[in-house]
């Protein structure tokens, strides 16, 4: 499996982007950075596009994505995710008011995005990969990601505070080869991290325990402004090996 970063940030400034990685060629996982990032060419060939919530950082450039292909009579791609989040998609973004219903243009029948449901903690298949989904801790439904090709399972946490059963689950797999899990703010904004949902660098090491593998894990949603400080209170966690990725970073696993 082929991972490229194409956004890790849990904000945006110049050189720091929103959550989206480019798994092989033709899947999204999170819609953070992508018309930004790819050339058209690469843009097309996006068949199929995972979103683990609805929040902005994460879905926004689907917008995009979609008039860009609309525009030189792209295929489009299908957007899966749980009921709640394709449902706040489609609700409040393609909604004619802030952008127009893409899952109506061109047309009905052949429209740019097709929607496709999946439900937490069952898996689907794409593109080759088995996707599963699971809910996972968050201020608005959000489901972390189980992505397997056969030889190797990764597993990307979505946005989350502390939670539990995708660890589970992610422990089961024996083939897991990386974590990719979020870490928002520095140890001293424990209580934000709290209310907001999200994960310190304290919070990371109590949650990567909870994994019965030794694997790699990788770091990413650090808010630009803690970006060096979330960086070095990783490194001071003893005995395990956290490492934030950076953008246009290729995984391979
Ligand atoms: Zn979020
Ligand atoms: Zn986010």
């Amino acid at each position: 499996m082929n991972i490229r970063v194409l956004g890790c940030h849990g904000g945006e400034l110049p050189n720091f982007r929103t959550t989206s990685f480019l798994i092989n060629k033709s899947v999204i996982l999170d819609g953070g950075a992508i018309t930004g990032v790819l050339t058209l060419k690469e843009q097309l060939r996006v068949e199929h596009v995972i979103l683990t919530h609805a929040h902005a950082d994460h879905c926004r450039d689907t917008l995009f994505l979609a008039d860009n292909s609309v525009s030189v009579n792209g295929k489009g791609f299908t957007i899966y995710g749980m009921p709640v989040v394709l449902s706040h998609i489609k609700q409040h973004l393609l909604n004619w008011h802030i952008w127009p219903d893409f899952t109506e243009i061109p047309s009905k029948e052949k429209p740019v995005i097709r929607m496709k449901e999946a439900e937490s903690e069952s898996t689907i298949e794409i593109d080759g990969l088995k996707v599963t989904l699971c809910l996972v801790s968050h201020t608005v439904p959000a489901s972390g990601v189980i992505l397997d090709d056969g030889k190797s399972s990764v597993v990307f946490s979505s946005d989350t505070g502390p939670t539990d059963r995708i660890w589970e689950m992610a422990s089961k797999k024996d083939n897991l080869k990386a974590v990719f899990i979020e870490c928002s703010y520095p140890d001293e904004k424990e209580e934000l991290s709290i209310l907001s949902k999200h994960l310190t660098p304290k919070m990371v090491a109590q949650e990567v325990r909870k994994i019965s593998r030794n694997v790699p894990v990788y770091v990413y949603h650090i808010k630009p402004q803690f970006y060096k400080q979330v960086v070095k209170e990783l490194k001071q966690k003893k005995g395990l090996h956290m490492e934030a990725v950076k953008l246009n970073q290729v995984i391979k696993i």
